[in-house]
């Protein structure tokens, strides 16, 4: 018989192996250096210490950066790590990161780890290879890496078991300039919780100290068989196909949305899972998306620097773990024509430190001043600006997708939903909104239990919708950094708030003031308003007679962030200088020029040495089918016929790549950057598009088997 003490330990062994399996709980956030491992490994005051300068209530001392980097290296050593690395972004749109080792030798021909405070809070990269605009000359190319001490070090596991620390930091100029995506969106953050926690004030909050903006980013992305795509020069070189017919099923039956998961694809999300887990990363939703071998990942939000970190460690993970498993990720806006594309939903709210979602309505919003309030800014700076969010948005992959499919159109809109809409005409109106508490929604099934009906309902075409408790940035691009759209975000909340903040502090009746800055946010700006169909032409039209701006390509929206308003609204919050404004316009549009360009080479090598070869083979293969046919007497018409079609369709096409090689010449000739962008914007792409045509006519009269690279119903189906 089993004793209690052998009962109790079987319990626990039972236990103790249950929860191994499950795991989530042990998994997540192991790799990190989080606040619950600081508690066990600092000392209390270094802790404590630590917190402060995480919050910005006092300066980072020697002392407690040596503490810190001690403890954090003996931490990461206990998990297998032999490197760290300064992990940053830079403008690329990329992180970098270079590893050193802990190694210092010693005298006596032996050697210890080593890591000082001095080395976790700054490092040197040699810089001079990063795009800077003209900040740095490569002669003094000198750039800082400053320890991001708000989110947290983690340890990047590879393959090979190789361990790194990895420390988040901001990399800047010797002259302090921003060289990265990072620092302008902390410092944006910085600029919103000011002027956030000034219109709080006001309205009588004593208690919170810090606002923050919180972002969650729902993650789109497409996974192909890693065979088909090492055949497709197009997708190596600019992660998109650049030919390609139809194939003849796309998505408009509707059935990859929601679909069951394959196999193969919920054992690549599993193991996704598992390494977003491990580095704090809260993988939560995962689900098939609407075009054929599209999918999305959600996390759980966080602070908006964090969100960055995250989503940046998401995509570079999805792309690591799917060549694990004999696939590839394409994060490429729209890696295939007539299909929809990817995007990135960027959530975004603001918090304060107390826990306060300043965006949540509760039961009765219009007894919610705060809540109306900040409706009211975020109203005020998307109509105000819309240039500028526009231009977060950019990217040559997004110009291929907006406007088309389920993506949104370019023009920014707000959906409100009629309930909150209503309520800001009522107020504008000086009406009173009846309260309607907690609303339900009834399903007609009496044994289903009543749903809550959320006070918005769901607009899938609008490109900045407010989903109940926070607004969706829809727009942002599949493959870029949520750093940049974010700090625009918090920017011109920040200046719609510093306006608020500044006419609340000097009015003695606040609730009227609330009411009367509803009313005139509601009359100036309610046009940026719009609950209905943003994918139909009669949007368009009546975009236009509002004035809205409908900025088409990512040329024209990069210059919004340049000109004379950018340069005023981004000094005035520090945000970003003149100076570094226009070097990153200069820095995109000659991006922009190099993908274009690297677009028209890979289309120009495919169509050489893959299509046209492939053709003319077929073409001389039906002439000789044609004079033996002849020979024999036989009827050769249709055979003659379909060597007229593949002949004429190969001298068009030869003509066309003629035209997108000179294109490509003339447009590498020029130096100015702005008309450079645009010639390849105007001719480059436009001929290569051209081009495209007659391949893919082509392509759906060859024999398959003669046809040089895989098909769109190979990679989209074959999964
Ligand atoms: P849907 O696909 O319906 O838009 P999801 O649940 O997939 O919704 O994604 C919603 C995202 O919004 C998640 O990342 C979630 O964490 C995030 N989110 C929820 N509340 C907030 C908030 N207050 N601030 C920022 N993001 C939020
Ligand atoms: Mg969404």
């Amino acid at each position: 018989m089993a004793t209690k003490q052998s009962v109790e330990k079987l319990i626990a062994e039972v236990n103790g192996s249950a929860r191994k399996k499950s795991g989530i709980a042990e998994i997540f956030g192991s790799n990190v250096f989080n606040d619950s491992v600081m508690k066990k490994v600092l000392p209390k005051s270094t802790y404590e210490a630590m917190k402060k300068v995480q919050t910005g209530e006092a300066k980072l001392t020697p002392e407690v950066a040596n503490i810190v980097a001690e403890a954090m290296k003996d931490w990461a050593i206990a998990k297998g790590a032999t490197h760290y690395t300064h992990w940053f972004q830079p403008l690329t749109g990329k992180t970098a990161e270079k590893h050193d080792s802990f190694l210092a030798p010693q005298k006596d021909g032996s050697a210890v780890a080593e890591f000082s405070g001095k080395q976790l809070i700054q490092g040197e990269p040699d810089a001079s290879s990063f795009p800077s605009g003209g900040i740095r000359a490569t002669f003094e190319a000198r750039g800082y890496t400053a320890w991001d001490c708000t989110s947290p070090a983690f340890l990047k596991e590879d393959a090979a078991g190789d361990v790194t620390l990895t420390i988040p930091t901001a990399f800047c100029s010797y002259t302090g300039e921003a060289l990265d995506k990072k620092t302008p969106l902390l410092r944006s953050m910085e600029a919103v919780s000011k002027q956030a926690l000034r219109v709080l004030r006001a309205l009588g909050n004593k208690s919170s100290k810090r606002v923050t903006s919180t972002v969650g980013p729902e993650q789109e992305y497409f996974l192909i068989d890693k065979d088909y795509f090492d055949q497709r020069a197009d997708l190596i070189a600019s992660g998109r196909t650049l030919f390609g017919a139809a194939s003849p099923k796309g998505q408009e039956l509707e059935d990859q949305y929601f679909g069951a998961i394959k196999d193969r694809i919920s054992k690549f999300m599993k193991e996704l899972d598992i390494e977003l887990w491990k580095m704090g990363i809260a993988s939560k939703t995962k689900h098939n998306e609407v075009a054929p071998a599209q999918f999305e990942m959600a996390p759980i939000f966080s602070t908006t620097n964090i969100a960055a970190d995250h989503n940046q460690l998401v995509m570079e993970t999805m792309q690591k773990v799917a060549l694990r498993n004999g696939l590839v990720c394409l994060l490429y806006e729209k890696p295939f024509a007539g299909v929809n594309g990817s995007g990135k939903h960027n959530n975004w709210s603001l918090a304060t430190d107390d826990g306060i979602n300043l965006l949540e309505p509760g039961h009765t919003p219009h007894e919610n001043e705060v809540f109306l309030t900040f409706l009211a800014a975020t109203l005020k700076a998307v109509d105000k600006h819309a240039d500028k969010l526009r231009a977060g948005a950019a990217n040559p992959g997004n110009d291929l997708r907006l406007g088309a499919n389920e993506a949104p159109p370019a023009i920014i809109s707000v959906f409100m939903g009629s309930f909150l809409t209503e309520l800001l005409e009522n107020i504008s109106k000086g009406k009173a909104t009846q309260a309607k508490g907690q609303q339900f929604l009834t399903i007609g099934v009496d044994s289903l239990p009543a749903l809550p009906l959320d006070n918005t309902d769901r607009n899938r075409t609008s490109p900045f919708a407010f989903t109940g408790n926070k607004f969706e940035f829809r727009m942002v691009p599949s493959s870029a950094s949520i750093a940049g759209p974010n700090t625009v975000l918090n920017t011109i909340a920040a200046e719609a708030l510093d306006e608020i903040a500044t006419r609340l502090e000097g009015a003695k009746d606040k609730n009227k003031e609330v009411a009367a800055i509803v009313k005139e946010t509601w009359a100036k700006h309610g046009r940026v308003v719009f609950n209905g169909n943003g994918y139909s032409e009669e949007w368009v039209k009546e975009a236009a007679k509002r004035g809205l701006p409908n900025i088409k390509s990512s040329i024209e929206a990069y210059a919004a962030m340049a000109n004379a308003d950018a340069v005023r609204l981004f000094e005035k919050y520090g945000v970003l200088s003149k100076r570094e404004l226009h070097s990153r316009y200069d820095i995109y549009l000659e991006q922009y020029a190099k993908h274009i360009n690297i677009e028209a080479r890979a289309a120009i090598q495919m169509t050489k040495t893959q299509f046209i070869p492939a053709i003319m083979a077929y073409a001389s293969e039906l002439a000789n089918d044609v004079s033996a046919l002849k020979e024999a007497g036989a009827d050769s018409s249709v055979q003659k016929e379909c060597l007229d079609t593949v002949s004429g369709l190969l001298k068009s096409a030869s003509k066309k790549l003629s035209a997108l090689e000179a294109a490509t010449d003339k447009a590498n000739g020029i130096g100015d950057v702005e008309k450079k962008a645009e010639a390849f914007r105007d001719s480059v792409f436009t001929a290569q598009v051209a081009l495209r045509a007659d391949i893919d006519a082509l392509e759906q009269i060859m024999p398959k088997g003669l046809w040089p690279v895989p098909t769109y119903a190979d990679m989209l189906f074959n999964l």
